[in-house]
């Protein structure tokens, strides 16, 4: 009696989901931690004909390029953190980048996504640079930048340089939580105003979570699906946590707490990012939300789990296949096979398998 009562109160915040984008913060928490596997496989089956209805089968590529390892920062779960002393560092050069774009744009790719560890002031000049030289070489291509926190007057000039993009995921909204995540001197007020400054110059905007991270609890997520509701980025990024082997959460699949009770700690992770997908594209049926890399690693059909669950864009890497091992954020990180630009006929038989094609379209979105 209780359960059937239970469902159809979900049934009913799904219907409302549907019809307006939008929930209470103890709606969406129903829904993302519901028990009830037919309200799981609604939930997905709406999103996916949401993004059916706007984007037909067409799933839109961009090509990563991991600029750079090397990083000022001391996040205490990621593997290319300043104090793991276990990695070898880089940083391409501009020709090295210049080729791989050059070999990407041959392959097809329309868009350029330059990601790195967070360099600091001294390098604004060489990312500025480079990124006016592909501008200029590609212009008719997206460039995306993720690169962390910087200045407003910095953003200004990667705007000016031609960058159209840029991703900053804010991990979590909640104060306490951050604080748990990032050693002090890292604050979350200023990536929230970081934020604010990259969509007041006019960058289509990505932010977004790690979801079942450390110390996360249910309604931090709700949290978060709140803020997101209010930020309306143009992009929301989502990756399962995956723990990194030098870090202090190397263990945490095995010790920590899962969100979901009848799930590990790994499947969890999983699951949750599945189901925020679908939320996230009920609530923004035009936005750009990826099947990550982090998805692809922690289960062997998460790519493809990810598309129909809502998912509309993959990003392989075009990073140099010499380095791409060091840019490590966490354990077993696919870098290969259909998450690399070389095994794009993989990944294309992968999609078709599930009724899906690439789309060589840069896909722009913005916000009336
Ligand atoms: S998460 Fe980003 S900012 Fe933090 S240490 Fe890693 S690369 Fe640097």
């Amino acid at each position: 009696m209780l359960k059937n009562c239970r469902m159809n109160m979900e049934a009913s915040f799904l219907d409302k989901l549907q019809r307006s984008g939008r929930l209470e913060a103890e709606e969406y928490k129903s829904l993302l931690f519901s028990r009830d596997r037919e309200t799981v496989l609604s939930l997905h089956a709406m999103a996916r004909e949401r993004t059916l209805a706007e984007f037909g089968h067409s799933v839109y590529l961009r090509g990563l390029l991991e600029i750079s390892n090397i990083c000022r920062n001391d996040c205490l779960y990621c593997g290319i953190r300043r104090s793991n002393g276990n990695i070898r560092r880089y940083r391409l050069t501009g020709t090295r980048i210049m080729d791989s774009c050059r070999k990407a744009y041959r392959s097809g790719f329309r868009t350029f996504v330059l990601q790195g560890g967070e360099l600091g002031p001294d390098a604004v000049r060489w990312i500025t640079e480079i990124t006016s030289e592909i501008r200029r070489t590609f212009p008719d291509c997206a460039i995306t930048l993720s690169l962390g926190e910087y200045e407003d007057s910095v953003y200004a000039e990667f705007r000016d340089a031609g960058a159209d993009r840029y991703l900053l995921r804010h991990e979590t909204s909640d104060p306490r939580h951050y604080a748990r995540l990032h050693p002090e001197g890292m604050s979350l007020a200023h990536r929230m105003y970081c934020l604010d400054v990259l969509k007041r110059l006019g960058f289509q905007t990505g932010t977004g979570i790690m979801v079942a991270s450390p110390y996360q609890t249910a309604d931090d997520i709700v949290g978060d699906i709140l803020f997101i509701g209010k930020f309306r980025p143009e992009m929301i990024g989502l990756g399962p946590f995956i723990p990194h082997k030098d870090t202090i959460f190397a263990d945490y699949w095995d010790r920590g707490q899962s969100l979901l009770d009848d799930m590990s700690v790994r499947d969890a992770a999983l699951e949750l990012t599945l189901r925020l997908i679908s939320i996230f594209r009920l609530m923004f049926p035009r936005a750009l939300i990826p099947a990550s890399t982090a998805l692809a690693t922690i289960a062997p059909d998460g790519r493809e789990r990810g598309i129909l669950a809502g998912a509309n864009v993959i990003m392989p890497n075009i990073t140099p296949p010499s380095v791409r091992d060091d840019y490590a954020l966490y354990d077993c990180k696919l870098s290969s096979g259909a998450e690399s630009a070389e095994g794009l006929r993989e990944l294309a038989a992968g999609l078709e398998r599930i009724g899906y094609v690439i789309s060589w379209d840069r896909g722009d979105f913005r916000y009336e």
